[in-house]
């Protein structure tokens, strides 16, 4: 499980991110739901270890990522981020972008191909390898970051907005490929969204954030049947 203990984020005199307990149980799909500078961000990025935190303590199982006095690196965490804008490089072939984390770790060059190919067979586009991601649509770029994401077999898949620059057809498409991809890895998933269709749609688990606090921890159903307060009763739609 990947535990949050009143995590907290100050940038300067600013408090973005309040109190955060919340335990996410292994392979759970978490949602992190709110508005927009709800401090969503922020949270993967303190989980992703790209951003440190100010106080609280992060665990995943039993290893200390963060705490007041400790900052596990990113590369040590065993977890896997795709970014909004997917973050891949023009100058390198679908295959490269994938392998680049195998390369890191100096994976020799024929047993990575053979994993970024499996990694790319699970997002259907074994067939574009070798082209350039510039060749790719919005959605197969996506496919590809995803791709390079699993081909570290991370623990967590931390996601930012995947879907937010995609057009709505695209979306569905998405959502079924993030499904797919969530019960082939096994790993635990969190993403973030403002989008609440999403985030029912898609998580085991939702924590709706608004202005750095957790407002409620609960599965779907739960937040839509019994919102704990106003605030969550009108985000989640159900309220007047
Ligand atoms: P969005 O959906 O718009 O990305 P969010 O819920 O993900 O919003 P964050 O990006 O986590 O929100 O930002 C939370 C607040 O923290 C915002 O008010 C933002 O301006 C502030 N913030 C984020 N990063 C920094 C930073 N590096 N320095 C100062 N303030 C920051």
């Amino acid at each position: 499980e990947l535990k949050l203990e009143r995590l907290s984020k100050d940038f300067g005199d600013r408090t973005v991110v309040r109190d955060l307990s919340l335990t996410i149980p292994e392979g759970a799909f978490t949602a992190l739901l709110g508005p927009s500078g709800c401090g969503k961000t922020t949270t993967l990025r303190i989980l992703a270890g790209l951003e440190r935190l100010s106080h609280g303590r992060l665990t995943l199982g039993d290893r200390l990522l963060a705490d007041d006095s400790t900052h596990l690196p990113p590369e040590a965490r065993h977890m896997g981020m795709v970014f909004q804008s997917y973050a891949l490089w023009p100058h390198m072939t679908v295959a490269e972008n994938v392998g680049y984390p195998l390369k890191l770790q100096k994976v020799p060059t024929a047993p990575r191909r053979k994993q970024v190919l499996a990694a790319l067979e699970v997002v259907e586009l074994a067939a574009y390898a070798d082209r350039s991601p510039q060749e790719l649509s919005g959605g197969q770029r996506q496919r590809v970051a995803l791709a390079r994401c699993l081909v570290s077999e991370p623990q967590v898949v931390l996601l930012d907005e995947p879907l937010a620059n995609l057009d709505r057809h695209l979306r569905a498409t998405m959502e079924q490929t993030f499904r797919e991809f969530h019960r082939r890895t096994g790993a635990t998933f969190v993403y973030v969204t403002h989008d609440q269709a999403e985030a029912m749609a898609l998580a085991s688990h939702i924590a709706v954030m608004h202005q750095g606090e957790l407002m409620q921890w609960g599965a779907p159903q739960d937040l839509y049947q019994h919102p704990q307060n106003a605030w969550v009763a009108r985000f989640i739609g159900k309220g007047s």
